[in-house]
């Protein structure tokens, strides 16, 4: 069930407390961390209501769900698109021409294609690279020795703009699992930046591991469940 609009506006209130306490608890500045609210499988009205409650990034993981939202939200001043989900290589054209950020990058074919396909009029698309942490079959991403190669060719790419590395670690992992792969993602990132002041994003964090990203550096969280209810379909 998706929360009315005020019960919304209630969870995203929780939800940038629970982002302050993890910033202060690791010693960071809560600014230094963005709420990127995942709204796929949730109607239009839900994200209006985060809108009004001050939400403005906002981000889908199917392409065609993800571009008719964008279309009925264009009075919507200020907000911006992220595209988090898998990338068939039919679907950036798509991708490049109505999302401002892409997450999901995991091979050189599929950023050679949204930098032809981003329209010259567009400011360029603004990427991170996803990295399979856990090694998981079932999951997309590069693995931890394959960052630089792809960085170098992202970096070669005229409309497309390198901000850095997403991971979406694996479910039920012990603590000492889930620690040695955040921070392993961690030195990674560290590593990218390095020369590179571009590179400011470490999108990690979802409901129900957001403290612990916090903990090892994310600079962006992912929040679908905690601010819209749980998802009526699989997604
Ligand atoms: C659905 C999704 C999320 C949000 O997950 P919740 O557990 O609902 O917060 C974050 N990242 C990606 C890539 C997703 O597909």
């Amino acid at each position: 069930m998706t929360p009315n609009a005020n019960a919304i506006a209630m969870n995203l209130t929780q939800v940038r407390q629970q982002i302050t306490d993890a910033a202060q608890e690791a010693n960071r500045t809560p600014e230094s961390i963005a709420l990127l609210a995942v709204s796929k499988t949730k109607p239009v009205s839900a994200i209006r209501a985060a809108y009004a409650a001050g939400q403005r990034l906002f981000a889908e993981n199917y392409v065609q769900e993800g571009v008719n939202k964008i279309h009925e939200c264009q009075d919507l001043d200020g907000i911006q698109w992220h595209f988090v989900g898998p990338i068939q290589s039919n679907k950036t054209k798509d991708i490049a021409e109505h999302f401002d950020w892409v997450h999901s990058i995991d091979r050189e074919k599929i950023a050679r294609r949204l930098n032809e396909q981003r329209l010259p009029r567009q400011a360029p698309l603004q990427v991170l690279i996803q990295v399979n942490i856990d090694d998981e079959a079932s999951k997309a991403g590069i693995t931890l020795h394959q960052i630089d190669t792809l960085a170098s060719f992202i970096r070669s790419c005229p409309h497309l703009q390198l901000r850095g590395l997403m991971a979406i670690p694996r479910a039920n992992s012990s603590e000492n699992e889930q620690a040695s792969s955040f921070s392993a993602l961690q030195h990674a990132f560290l590593e990218l930046q390095q020369g590179d002041p571009k590179v400011d994003t470490l999108s990690l964090g979802m409901s129900g591991d957001l403290a612990s990203a916090i903990k090892y550096g994310s600079t962006m969280v992912r929040i679908g469940t905690a601010i819209f209810g749980a998802r009526e379909r699989n997604a």
